[in-house]
């Protein structure tokens, strides 16, 4: 068998895929933010590197520009250095042939300690400035270094060694910018520092600092003996202050900011999500049982627009009607299940509607299915509010009560029928009362008349006007006997037209037909059957007759209590007695009302026996004349909560030699 497609299970998987999809949205830009911090951060790692290949390069930029500067001025230290040798060629070494060279002035001003003229076995034949002062000089700016020029022809006539300290020459050969930014020395090949550009040579012990250093070979020597002691120094800048790298910082602070800010705002978004999914779900729901409880109510539904323009009709509008919805909806009166026979009525009762006019309560009317037959309806109407709280039509309900119209017409044809039949009962009884009552006048009307005549003619009378208008008396009186006894043939009382019959089924019929009654009389009956009771050989609508009878009275004397109405029948078998052998079906009705206050079954069922306003006072003469023609009983007594009891018993068996529906009438 190959599998089907439900499309109904399909579109329900998408819906909760999409759910699920959507309950985890919120995440997305969760996961997009970070994704984001990530490549800040590699952005920032990577900036930084390139900045500091940057820094590195303009150091060893600055270090080259610095040592060339220093090399530049050291230079020019040694040119004047031999033009003041070249000045005193061939003059006697003298301190004051020293002190009178302007060069020697300019260059103490500049950047030498000393100048010292030796001669040619080294020893010292002037110094300028004196010993002691160059010492100070010497203490005042550190370690001092030396720069030596030959005086004469290769030295023939000494050497000229001037002395200076390095740590002014970093002071005035370094740009002020340079040694703003580096920290500038000059290390010895054994990482002495032999110069500073920072005072007291302060390092600034904030960990590990960028610093770049280059050779600076040549003219470092602090012997003029020793040549070469000193070639390989070295100058090394740190920087002062390394530029932290801008961005990380900048970036870290952003990010340590963004990372909270996009935490709590994911949360919020997934509660609103979370939120969102749990309305929808419960729309979706509410739309569902919407959906299931317009579809299986039992009642139509149909919305109109203010023009009468069909909106909207659910399912058992559309089934009640036999149209379906898409021929139904968009739809303006006169609608296609309004009868062609009503068209008037039912335009002007629609005009009536839409005016805000229907009645409340509701209104009848008759519409035709699709198939052709009649439906007998109710609608209710009310008005159709939007969102807003705005009318914008009107919501009908409908409920088809043909069958319940149907159903009411029979009970009023039966009711009709059974009162029909009342009457001819109470007629027959009326007229067998009165010809048992008025025969017994008129046999002594007659007898009297007889005997008058009798004695008139013992006496002799013979008159003939007397005698005459006895003899008439005496036809009339015959006469009168039999018009009444006429009637009464005529209106004899229906006898009982016996079959066999479900005496259950006749108790429950009989209170069907009061129900409508008994509920305005706002009486409960209870029913108390005894089980399977064997079928009985009676009149089931004469006997129907004394039910319906007996619960009515005790209906009317109930109407004494304020509440808590209640009458019991109850059906039972009871066993023959020592007289007859017979079984009989017995039948109590009992209420709670006022009870009889001791007044005898034989003063009840009196004919035109009543308490009440308008009652005959045949009711109880007929049950009781019913139940004799039955060869039944009725008893009369008190129920257990104090009220009345009336009881009739009818003999199960068929009395022997009567033969189906022959009766017996007590009255003749
Ligand atoms: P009607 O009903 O016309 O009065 P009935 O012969 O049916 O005539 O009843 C006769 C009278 O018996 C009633 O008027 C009423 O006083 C009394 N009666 C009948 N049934 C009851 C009952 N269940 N409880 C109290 N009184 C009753």
């Amino acid at each position: 068998m190959t599998k089907q497609h439900d499309p109904a299970i399909a579109s329900q998987s998408d819906i909760s895929k999409r759910s699920l999809m959507r309950a985890w949205l919120w995440a997305l830009p969760l996961l997009l933010s970070l994704g984001f911090v990530l490549g800040v951060l590699l952005w920032a790692r990577n900036n930084e590197a390139e900045e500091r290949a940057l820094q590195r390069q303009t150091m060893i930029s600055d270090a080259l520009s610095t040592e060339a500067q220093l090399r530049a001025k050291l230079d020019d230290e040694i040119g004047h250095l031999r033009e003041l040798a070249a000045r005193l060629q061939g003059q006697k070494p003298s301190t004051e042939s020293l002190a009178a060279q302007p060069e020697l002035n300019a260059g103490l001003r500049r950047l030498w300690l000393s100048v010292t003229w030796l001669d040619q076995r080294n020893r010292i034949q002037a110094q300028l400035p004196a010993e002691s002062e160059g010492q100070r000089a010497i203490e005042e700016d550190g370690l001092s270094l030396h720069l030596t020029a030959p005086v004469g022809k290769d030295g023939t006539e000494g050497m000229l060694v001037v002395r200076y300290a390095p740590a002014l020459l970093l002071k005035r050969g370094v740009p002020w910018w340079l040694s703003h930014k580096y920290d500038i020395q000059m290390v010895d090949s054994a990482d002495q520092v032999i110069a500073s550009s920072t005072e007291g040579s302060v390092r600034l012990a904030q960990g590990p600092r960028p610093s770049y250093r280059v050779s600076f070979p040549g003219p470092l020597r602090t012997s003029p003996l020793a040549e070469s002691a000193l070639t390989d120094a070295a100058l090394e800048l740190t920087l002062r202050d390394p530029p932290s790298i801008s961005t990380r910082p900048l970036a870290l602070v952003l990010i340590a900011g963004f990372l909270p800010l996009i935490a709590g705002a994911s949360w919020l978004l997934r509660r609103q999500v979370r939120h969102i999914t749990r309305a929808e779900s419960a729309w979706r729901t509410e739309a569902a049982w919407r959906r299931a409880m317009e579809d299986s109510a039992l009642v139509g539904l149909r919305a109109r627009d203010a023009d009468g323009r069909l909106l909207y009709v659910n399912r058992t509008f559309c089934d009640m009607v036999g149209f379906s919805a898409e021929s139904l909806v968009g739809l303006r009166p006169p609608m296609p299940y309004w009868p062609p026979d009503a068209l008037e009525e039912l335009t002007a009762r629609n005009r009536l509607n839409l005016a805000g006019h229907a009645p409340r309560e509701g209104f009848e009317a008759r519409w035709r299915h699709a198939d052709g037959r009649t439906l007998e309806v109710k609608v209710f109407e009310s008005p159709l509010v939007d969102a807003a709280g705005k009318q914008i039509g009107w919501m009908g309900s409908i409920i088809d009560i043909t069958n319940a119209k149907r159903l009411e017409e029979g009970e009023r044809r039966q009711i009709e029928a059974m009162s029909h039949n009342a009457r001819l009962t109470m007629l027959g009884e009326v007229a067998s009362t009165l010809a048992h009552e008025l025969n017994q006048p008129l046999t002594a009307i007659a007898s009297y008349n007889a005997g008058i005549t009798n004695s008139l003619a013992k006496l002799g009378v013979s008159d003939a006007a007397v005698l005459g208008a006895l003899q008439r008396l005496g036809q009339q009186a015959a006469q009168a006997g039999r018009i009444v006894q006429r009637i009464r043939q005529f209106l004899t009382r229906r006898e009982p037209q016996r079959e066999a019959c479900d005496l259950q089924q006749v108790l429950t019929d009989a209170v069907a037909l009061l129900g409508r009654e008994l509920r305005r009389a706002q009486v409960q009956v209870d029913l108390q059957l005894a089980a399977e009771l064997p079928p009985l050989f009676a009149d089931a609508v004469l006997i129907e007759q004394v039910v319906i009878n007996l619960v009515r009275n005790a209906a009317d004397a109930l109407q004494a209590r304020p509440q808590d109405r209640r009458i019991i029948i109850c059906s039972s078998r009871s066993a023959g007695s020592a007289i007859s052998d017979v079984d009989f079906l017995r039948i109590d009705v009992s209420d709670n009302g006022p009870g009889l206050a001791g007044r005898s079954a034989e003063a009840l069922c009196a004919p035109f026996y009543s308490t009440k306003r308008e009652g005959m006072g045949m009711g109880l003469a007929i049950c009781r004349s019913i139940i004799e023609a039955h060869q039944g009983l009725l008893e009369v007594g008190e129920s257990s909560s104090g009220g009345a009891r009336f009881s009739f018993s009818l003999p199960l068996q068929q009395p022997a030699g009567e033969a189906g529906n022959s009766g017996e009438s007590k009255h003749d």
